[in-house]
């Protein structure tokens, strides 16, 4: 599940009516601190948090903003070549590609 903190924080405020931004963008730090979730970024303002904590790579529509998991075969390999041949911890890595996605092509048509 992909979110971003400004889309969820109306339904949070349903079911805790007194919780603040604030306190939302701890618990979201919190959750990300004990590896529970991932965030990442889509550009220099916007942050999304993403419930998938395997390795993997999205593509990020900017017509309907849904986000898509992709499995591109070259950036797994980079990593694998990062752990084994620099021995660097690879904690989580992501690319996005960004465009129009089949639904929005779909209905221009
Ligand atoms: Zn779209
Ligand atoms: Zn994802």
């Amino acid at each position: 599940m992909h979110f971003f903190i400004e889309d969820i924080y109306p339904d949070i405020r349903k079911i805790m009516p007194t919780i603040s931004l604030a306190t939302l963008y701890n618990v979201i730090q919190t959750l990300m601190t004990i590896g529970y979730l991932n965030s990442v970024p889509i550009d220099k303002e916007k942050r999304m948090y993403d419930t998938n904590l395997m390795p993997h790579n999205h593509f990020y529509c900017e017509e309907c903003g849904k986000i898509y998991d992709i499995d591109v075969n070259y950036a797994k390999l980079d990593v694998e070549t990062i752990i084994e041949k620099e021995k660097h911890k690879v904690k989580y890595f992501t690319t996005i590609f960004t465009g129009i996605c089949k639904t929005c092509l779909a209905k221009r048509k």
